[in-house]
């Protein structure tokens, strides 16, 4: 099969790197790939936001499968394009991937079908929504409705910073996607990262994972896309996995079927583990970054045969095996991350630092100039291990970083503490 892969991220590289060990595979396309991802895959320059060269493309090269991984191009309905020109496509349609274009969406959804969330209220109108604030306790989340590429949520501790949020929004700090807020109560407990494959009709369980999204060490400073992630995640036991998915999963799967936009592809439940339970903080409709690269570290079944089997509709019949290791993976961040990254520093020592065993050294902002390898955004690597316990993954990962020559990068020092902390009790 000729599979082509819609992405440029360490997320893409992981995924890259299961499918290319299918054997079904018989070549890998990635657009537009990064140089991690072109040691595995042909790399080709097309812009995913051009739905009409994709899809010739897919014709010229008999592409059997398109497996679409970030949200932008699932919510601008690049596989509703595909799909409308007979190409078969791992991924929601544009209706489904409302599931993370709105938010209010989403909201009333859990509503409707008894979906544990936090309480809310979602407004287009300043007035209405200042209103709903003074009756709101503190803190309470400010969020833009729409995709704000994680900068839209504000947890407000006082009443002027909720107010600013809510103005921020409505006077277009994140243009359309602000254009609604919704306000919600704050919840409290552990957070945790959940993913399930979803045919329309069947949900399938993966593993689970928790990532680091502050910048700093000891979880401080400003949110990020994430600074490292570890799969398991020690809270989510085999009895909250099944909760999770009576509660919040199967159910969503229902409506989003009763609704007439079935859900295909992975469905990302951010999760809080509230004293009360699991509650939903928000849903991705695609794999998480950097989640994906401790999911496919554990992952022993066939990638791409999975992959199939949602997008053919026949995940009932499918089942997935995952390795009782634990995988761990560090971010390393270009200097000035998250705010305006240094661009075009140098990075020496990857190859000595990929003989550590059980490490892989997923690519997620470089580029190539000549020999030289050169950062070329936020996140830039993820350096990933698997190990018999978190102890012994996260110290293979720092083994392989302290291999690495990169004076323009920096990581955080304690990624996977809360599960270190866990395991010693
Ligand atoms: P989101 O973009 O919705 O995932 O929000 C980003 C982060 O904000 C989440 O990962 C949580 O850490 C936090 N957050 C969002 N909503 C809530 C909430 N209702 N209660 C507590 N924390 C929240």
């Amino acid at each position: 099969m000729n599979v082509l892969l819609v992405g440029a991220g360490g997320r893409e590289h992981a995924l890259a790197w299961a499918l290319s060990a299918s054997p079904l595979l018989t070549k890998l396309f990635c657009a537009p790939g990064n140089p991690g991802i072109a040691e595995v895959a042909q790399c080709v320059a097309l812009d995913p936001a051009n739905h009409e060269l994709i899809i010739e493309y897919c014709r010229d090269e008999r592409i059997d499968l398109v497996v679409i991984g970030p949200e932008a191009p699932l919510v601008a309905g690049l596989g509703d394009a595909l799909g409308e020109s007979g190409i078969r496509y791992f991924g929601p349609t544009k209706a489904a991937a409302k599931l993370e274009g709105s938010k209010g969406f989403t909201k009333d959804l859990c509503r409707k079908a008894n979906i544990p969330t936090a309480a809310y209220g979602r407004f287009m109108d300043r007035d209405a929504a200042m209103t709903y604030l003074t009756a709101q306790p503190l803190p309470v989340v400010v969020k833009a409705d729409g995709l704000a590429a994680g900068k839209g949520v504000v947890i407000a501790t006082t009443r002027q910073e909720a107010e600013a949020a809510v103005d921020a929004c409505l006077s277009g700090a994140f243009g359309a996607a602000g254009a609604e807020v919704v306000i919600e109560e704050f919840l409290e407990g552990e957070e945790a990262s959940f993913f399930a494959l979803c045919d329309g009709v069947t949900a399938l369980p993966l593993a689970s994972a928790q990532d680091h999204k502050r910048v700093g060490d000891g979880d401080t400073g400003p949110n990020t896309g994430g600074m490292g992630a570890y799969s398991p995640a020690p809270i989510m036991t085999p009895q909250m996995t099944n909760r999770v998915m009576r509660e919040i999963i199967n159910p969503t799967v229902k409506a989003m079927a009763d609704r007439g936009a079935p859900f295909k592809g992975v469905l990302f439940a951010g999760l809080m583990i509230t004293d009360a339970g699991p509650k939903l903080i928000e849903y991705n409709v695609r794999f998480g970054d950097p989640e994906t690269q401790v999911l496919m570290m554990r992952l022993k079944s066939d990638l791409l045969a999975a992959l199939l089997a949602t997008a053919d509709g026949v995940l009932s019949n499918f089942d997935l095996r995952w390795s009782d290791d634990t995988a761990l993976t560090i971010v390393m961040a270009a200097n000035g991350y998250p705010g305006t990254p240094v661009k075009g520093t140098e990075i020496k020592g990857l190859d000595a630092a990929k003989q550590t065993p059980g490490v892989e050294i997923f690519h997620a902002g470089t580029r190539r100039d000549g020999a030289r390898l050169l950062a070329d955004g936020g996140r830039v690597l993820n350096v990933t291990a698997r190990g018999r316990t978190v102890a012994e993954a996260r110290d293979a990962a720092y083994a392989a970083i302290a291999r690495i020559d990169w004076p323009g990068g920096f990581y955080r020092k304690d990624i996977g503490w809360r599960a270190l902390e866990r395991s010693k009790t």
